[in-house]
């Protein structure tokens, strides 16, 4: 009687395409919830993000404000400063005062000039026409407080504005070098005649350019600065000063930024702009000076993208970490979903397989019991089928035992496995006798190699059942050639326990998966052998627990090599065993495993 068909039975209802539905559905649950997360969080951030960039686009308006606000309010502020004189005294003093000259008129308004105009040096007054002092420069200086005549540009001065006026101009600039200083000469010309024929007298002022340069600019750029705030985690905004020939005046240090967001120029001579169309000209370009603004050596883009960088890299690393457990919360999800779902379907294909043996085995009993087989061969026939069928009953019922065990011990405990030296050959011979019947019912051809006398300290009963649950895959996953090898010999420190078959293999990145509970390669389409898929986790569990482990060669549709190693026992060699150093290694063993 052939029940089993060529492989053995662990029969039920295999979780092959129940399995795969399953998979999938819990596949599908993983997926929406992954989306279900996945999606506010991904708005969440697109509008974290966007804000991020609005930001930027507004400093970077604040920044590029605040640079060109400042480049042109400095600029105005020089200009507005470097007319005042012209506007508070030059044109002050006016031609009745000076024609007939009127010095104590004149006078306050000098001083004035003085205190308010700090880079002014030497006021003047010129009179043709004057009853006293006619023709004389008279100068009026901080040091003096009062007219003096006979100060040496005087004739230069008279010469020079004699000269422009024939510009027919009522303001006239001019620059000379005096004591190897450059010195500009400003002056409101008075003419005789409506006409502008001929000069009448003037009012002038005196200006160092080099004390324009080193002292009153800085001083006066640093007051104006006092009053510009930058905003807030950004570097400050650098004003520099240069002359036309591109020295660097402010700072003062003479190094300035290398980039600039901002150059405004402003004419160094002393009215604003407007005025020089009225001034007469000395024959030389006015010189332009610069004002620029920046920030340090960067651009705004760089400065923006420098503040941007940490915030935007730590957005990029939320998005990671919350991509990441939103994987393994899906996975989590999956992975429990489909092994509860699993497990269902595993109790109702166990159930299947207890009682189909059972079945079987109150079938043949039954008709041995009512004495109606005259044949004896029959009826020894039977009591195999019942024994063997009893033995499966055994097997998957101990499978089960020790699965729940293995569950209860990843949880609470680990399994302590009762260690004794071992002999690994005739253990093996041992499992091979207990299943000939099998092996015959099913035409399998076993070939053993077995070499004596390979002794491992291990617990028996499991390693009975880790072999018998890979002799019985050889014969369920061996349809065709009925072939099997087992062998024990010795490698690489290790006891090994081979068994080899010539079935249909195991695809290569299933060689892992095959150890977890459960899993089960799918074969034929679902058609396949029908398992639990437990066989080979309790396997491994075994292995582990001994300080082994189980080695898989397969070539799909040539067959596989199981190999169970167990760590030799080190009395072996001298072939005693039961010393208390022995005794103690177990118990090291026991608590370790
Ligand atoms: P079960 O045999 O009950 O399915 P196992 O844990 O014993 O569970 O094996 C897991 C899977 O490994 C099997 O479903 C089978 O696909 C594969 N497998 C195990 N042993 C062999 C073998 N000798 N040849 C081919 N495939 C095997």
């Amino acid at each position: 009687m052939n029940m089993t068909g060529p492989a053995e039975s662990n029969r039920g209802v295999g979780p092959s395409v129940l399995g795969q539905l399953l998979r999938d559905r819990s596949l599908r649950l993983a997926a929406g919830l992954a989306v279900a997360v996945a999606i506010p969080v991904a708005v969440l951030f697109y509008f974290q993000f966007r804000s991020i960039s609005d930001l930027s686009k507004s400093s970077t308006v604040v920044l590029k404000q605040l640079s060109q606000e400042t480049a042109d309010g400095l600029t105005r502020s020089v200009e507005e400063a470097l007319k005042m004189p012209y506007i508070n005294t030059l044109l002050r003093t006016s031609q009745n005062q000076t024609e007939p000259l009127n010095l104590t008129v004149i006078a306050p308004t000098f001083e004035q000039g003085l205190e308010i105009e700090p880079f002014v040096d030497r006021f003047y007054v010129w009179s043709d026409v004057a009853q006293e002092h006619r023709g004389e420069v008279l100068a009026y200086d901080r040091e003096s407080h009062g007219f003096h005549a006979g100060v040496k540009e005087a004739d230069l001065m008279v010469r020079r504005f004699r000269e422009l006026s024939k510009q027919k101009r009522a303001i006239s600039v001019f620059e000379e070098t005096i004591d190897g200083r450059r010195t500009y000469f400003q002056a409101q010309i008075r003419f005789i005649t409506p006409a502008r024929e001929q000069m009448s007298s003037f009012v002038g002022i005196r200006v160092d350019a080099e004390r324009l340069r080193r002292e009153y600019f800085p001083k006066f750029l640093a007051e104006k600065l006092k009053n510009v705030e930058g905003p807030i985690g950004f570097p400050p905004l650098a004003v520099s000063l240069m002359d036309a020939a591109g020295r660097i005046i402010v700072p003062t240090t003479g190094a300035a930024p290398k980039r600039f967001e901002d150059d405004r120029t402003f004419p160094l001579v002393f009215f604003d702009p407007e005025l020089i169309s009225f001034a007469a000209p000395d024959g030389r370009p006015a010189e332009r000076w610069h004002i620029r603004t920046g920030y340090g050596d960067q651009t705004i883009p760089q400065i923006i993208a420098a503040r941007e960088r940490p915030q935007r890299a730590m957005m990029a690393m939320l998005a990671g970490v919350m991509a990441l457990g939103v994987f393994f919360f899906a996975r989590t999800t999956a992975r429990e979903v489909r092994v509860a779902e699993l497990k269902s379907s595993f109790v109702s294909s166990v159930s299947h397989d207890l009682k189909t043996p059972l079945a079987l085995i109150q079938l043949f009993a039954e008709t041995l019991e009512l004495g109606r087989l005259k044949n004896t061969e029959r009826a020894h026939e039977y009591y195999r089928i019942i024994n063997s069928e009893a033995r499966k009953l055994t097997r998957l019922i101990n499978n089960l035992l020790d699965f729940s065990k293995i569950e209860a011990g990843l949880r609470r405990y680990k399994r302590r496995y009762k260690r004794q030296p071992v002999d690994l050959a005739e253990m093996t011979r041992g499992v091979l006798d207990s299943l000939t019947s099998q092996f015959e019912h099913n035409q399998f051809t076993v070939t053993t190699r077995l070499d004596d006398h390979v002794s491992a300290r291990i617990d028996p009963e499991a390693a009975v059942q880790a072999l018998e649950n890979l002799l019985s895959n050889a014969m369920k996953y061996s349809p065709e050639h009925r072939e099997i090898v087992v062998e024990v010999d010795r490698a690489d420190g290790y006891g090994v326990v081979r068994v080899r078959d010539r079935g249909i293999g195991i695809p290569p990145r299933m060689r892992r998966k095959i150890f977890e509970k459960f899993f089960r390669v799918q074969h034929d389409g679902g058609s396949g052998p029908h398992g639990t898929g437990l066989g080979l986790a309790i396997v491994d569990h075994v292995m582990r627990g001994h300080h082994g482990f189980v080695r898989v060669d397969s070539e799909p549709g040539r067959g596989s090599t199981f190999a169970l190693y167990f760590p030799l026992d080190a009395g072996e060699s001298h072939g005693d065993e039961t010393d208390s150093g022995d005794r103690g290694r177990t118990a090291d063993v026991a608590r370790s495993a």
